[in-house]
């Protein structure tokens, strides 16, 4: 006999059950995505507002019998409204990232994947204290998530007066975690985030005392990424669906005008009268069928402007060689940032950087170090199956810029855009695209041209040299 048993599960559940799809497989892996998940929030907290990040992170043994780990990070940023908080931490996909805008962020979901592993190796409540520019009090939060509802449980909170003028957020998160397997991948994954944030301070306190400092080395920020409207070319039929029932929009010209952009008063006609359509018409009166054959014509139409690149945050070459050299002192540096592309409706922007000699550890036989970003986050694991790996092994050959592997040489690769077409949601590699791709390698060529001058001179200088020995 068979009987089924039919439910659904909420979103927390989901995640609760599928942890490992997240980034949360084992102990070990558990605790670097934590201290990512917290780093993250925290510099998409101060960069992405125009604040320059002082960013302190702590990792702490809190038992004496089991392998509790207690993480902190401390950010000086723009804190969180307290009304907000018990969601933002307790309610799996709340976030403030569901615009069209770069950020680390983009899911809803990181902290609270970490929050319910918390709760389910230790038992023990996220602790959040916050504070806003201009609030007069500072508000601290215990909570955990009640994971049928998907709803946060609030164990504990309070308010105090603010006696000076801080502002940002500290967020304790206690997991069972392993910290002799996870310390390397935490420790560069935190000399990886120095790498593109030279404009930050990074305090990081390691379960045995040890303090890495990383020194702000540059005042500039990268210029912050602006909020902007969906592309045409990225439309689709739920699409246009959400945005007419806001009700915004009396006739179908002023809802194509009004919330795309790159649709003028030309291109809309042209778009409205090819699917057969009245430009006065009320949106909400169109019916599916038409509906659906106008979202073809604005997918196919190839005459926009491309998508606008303001919601980008591109580090600039500034920043990445401040940050390359802070972390290398090497005798050659180089980077560039291409102009803004698009796939698929969403822009996109491939940064690239060279560090060669000085204090740059020598490369495998088989490829320059690498250091891939996305949204100005470092990716670790999955290395293998990335595009930026593929571009630096099959499309460039080193040996034609004189780089003879293994060399001390490494290459930063960064990919920003509204949309990083990752593998999976705990965003650890890029998937091969191929307009991403192509850029990639103009990026690296560009730069790489450079290191070969540069090597060209040093081995005539060389010759010279040997020349006048002998
Ligand atoms: P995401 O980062 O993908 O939006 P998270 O679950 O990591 O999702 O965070 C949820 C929301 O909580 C964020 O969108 C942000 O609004 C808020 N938040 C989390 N940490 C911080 C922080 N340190 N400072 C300010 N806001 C934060
Ligand atoms: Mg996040």
């Amino acid at each position: 006999e068979t009987v089924e048993n039919y439910k659904a599960i909420s979103a927390a559940e989901f995640f609760y059950k599928y942890k490992e799809i997240a980034g949360f497989a084992n102990p070990a892996r558990a605790l670097y995505q934590t201290v990512r998940e917290l780093v993250e929030n925290a510099l998409d907290a101060t960069d992405a507002h125009g604040i320059l990040p002082n960013i302190k992170i702590t990792i702490e043994k809190a038992d004496q019998v089991h392998e509790y780990y207690k993480i902190t990070v401390e950010d000086n940023g723009i804190g969180i409204p307290p009304h907000i908080v018990p969601k933002a931490f307790g309610r799996v996909l709340f976030s403030s990232k569901y615009v069209l805008r770069q950020t680390r962020g983009m899911f809803g979901l990181g902290v609270k994947v970490a929050v319910l592993y918390g709760q389910m190796t230790t038992g023990r409540p996220v602790e959040i204290i916050t504070s806003q520019p201009g609030l007069r009090r500072i508000y601290y939060y215990k909570l955990r998530i009640d994971i049928n509802k998907n709803q946060p449980i609030i164990l504990e909170r309070g308010s105090w007066r603010k006696n000076r003028d801080w502002h940002g957020s500290i967020v304790s998160l206690t997991i069972e975690g392993d910290w002799s397997r996870s310390k390397s991948r935490v420790k560069d994954y935190i000399k990886r985030t120095a790498v593109v944030t030279p404009y930050a301070n990074i305090v990081f306190m390691t379960p045995e005392g040890e303090i890495y400092y990383y020194k702000r080395v540059i005042d500039k920020l990268p210029s912050p990424p602006k909020r902007v409207k969906p592309h045409p070319r990225g439309v689709d039929l739920e699409l246009l669906k959400r945005i007419r029932e806001t009700g915004k929009y009396t006739t179908l010209y002023n809802l194509l005008t009004k919330s795309f952009q790159s649709i003028g008063d030309v291109t809309a006609k042209k778009l409205i009268s090819q699917a057969g359509l009245d430009p006065n018409i009320d949106p909400m009166k169109i019916s599916d069928k038409d509906l659906l054959r106008l979202v073809n014509i604005m997918k196919k139409y190839n005459k926009y402007r491309p998508p606008k690149a303001q919601a980008l945050s591109p580090l600039g070459p500034d920043v990445i060689k401040a940050g390359l050299t802070r972390i290398y002192e090497p005798e050659f540096v180089e980077a560039t940032t291409r102009k803004p592309s698009a796939y698929q409706g969403h822009p996109f922007i491939v940064e690239a950087g060279i560090a060669y000699g000085g204090k740059v550890p020598r490369s495998p036989p088989d490829k320059p170090n690498l250091l891939r970003y996305a949204n100005k986050i470092p990716l670790l694991y999955d290395e293998g199956s990335d595009v930026i790996t593929a571009v630096i092994k099959e499309d460039i050959n080193w040996d034609n810029y004189l780089v003879h592997l293994p060399a001390p040489i490494v290459v930063l690769v960064h990919i920003c855009s509204t949309k990083v077409p990752f593998k999976g949601v705990g965003k650890e590699s890029i998937a091969d695209v191929s307009d991403i791709r192509r850029e990639i390698k103009l990026a690296i060529s560009e730069v790489a041209r450079k290191l070969r001058n540069y090597l060209s001179k040093k081995i005539k200088e060389e010759e010279k040299k040997k020349k006048i020995v002998n």
